[in-house]
């Protein structure tokens, strides 16, 4: 099996070969700034992270007196890098006890698969960990997360039918109890209304605050790296909505472009614990900003 770089690389590969061609051989004048535009656009980042860069590159140009297309690419590649280093920042284990996480998403963007490798991930760094199956409103959501929970030796609380707020209520009693140390509170993806769903995960958000004083200490929201700008909107509207700690990028092994992380440093620099590189349970991996630019640009 591939290593998740070479499958991160691969993932992001069409980006990346926009980018780095447009260099080979280059002059630097406008045709190239149009090109590179161009580029960046395509790859997701839209239109005030693409300008900023742009606009910062120049000046680099500028300032360094740059005269070779490779210097500028160089200079493009640590502007990205400064970028999207405020997003990496690792998600902290061990200050509270138990640690409350609630995972919001809409569905599709990996939410399930997603809690499924957090939990491995947990377990690797001796955290017991309890899922609460707080999507009552689709039965397979529930039945998916009790097939991670076996495959991981972790228990999953459940109820047929009722109300998630109150299934999140009794995960973190329950985890209080026994001593374990990390619950993960699964969330519906989609209801009737949009409208509904932020106050469904409101809701969520107060009754767990009920169960444990300064409860829940993490939200993130997972999102799918194929999903470019719309991305962008779904951090906006689940961030105004509940005050989101960090994200989860899905699917960057798949046809990704990877520019959407730009567009997130710029408009909201939520730190990104992970991403995600594949379909098994080992594919999640720590965002690190220059890892993430070298897949891009070399
Ligand atoms: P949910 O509806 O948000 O819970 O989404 P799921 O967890 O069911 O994932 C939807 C699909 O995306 C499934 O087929 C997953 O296997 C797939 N998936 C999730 N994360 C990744 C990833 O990082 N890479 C790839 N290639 N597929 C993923």
């Amino acid at each position: 099996k591939r290593s998740w770089l070479a499958r991160l690389k691969s993932g992001l590969s069409k980006t990346s070969s926009n980018l780095t061609t447009l260099f080979i051989g280059a002059r630097i004048d406008d045709d190239l700034y149009e090109e590179l535009e161009a580029a960046l656009l395509m790859a997701d980042t839209g239109v005030d992270a693409t300008q900023f860069l742009l606009t910062e590159l120049k000046r680099c140009v500028k300032d360094q007196k740059l005269t070779e297309a490779a210097q500028v690419k160089s200079a493009l590649r640590q502007l990205m890098i400064k970028l999207l280093e405020p997003l990496q920042k690792p998600l902290e284990l061990g200050r509270h006890q138990p640690m409350v996480m609630m995972i919001t998403g809409v569905n599709g963007a990996g939410k399930t698969t997603t809690i499924g490798k957090l939990a491995k991930h947990l377990q690797a760094h001796r955290q017991s960990v309890l899922l609460a199956a707080g999507d009552t409103f689709r039965a397979a959501a529930r039945e998916q997360l009790t097939i991670w929970g076996e495959r991981n030796n972790v228990s999953v609380i459940a109820q047929e039918s009722g109300d998630p707020a109150a299934v999140a209520f009794d995960a973190v009693h329950s985890a209080s109890a026994k001593g374990i140390n990390v619950v993960m509170v699964d969330t519906a993806g989609r209801l009737p209304t949009q409208l509904h769903l932020m106050e469904e995960l409101k809701k969520i958000k107060r009754v767990t605050a009920k169960a444990m004083a300064d409860a829940p200490h993490e939200i993130l929201l997972i999102i799918d790296g194929n999903t470019g700008q719309n991305a962008l909107m779904q951090v906006k509207a689940f961030d105004d909505a509940l005050g989101l700690t960090g994200l989860v990028v899905t699917k960057l092994d798949g046809t990704a472009k990877g520019g959407v992380l730009a567009a997130i440093a710029r408009t909201r620099p939520i730190p990104v614990y992970f991403i995600g590189v594949g379909e098994q349970i080992e594919d999640l991996q720590p965002f690190n900003a220059e890892e993430f630019v070298t897949a891009l640009l070399g």
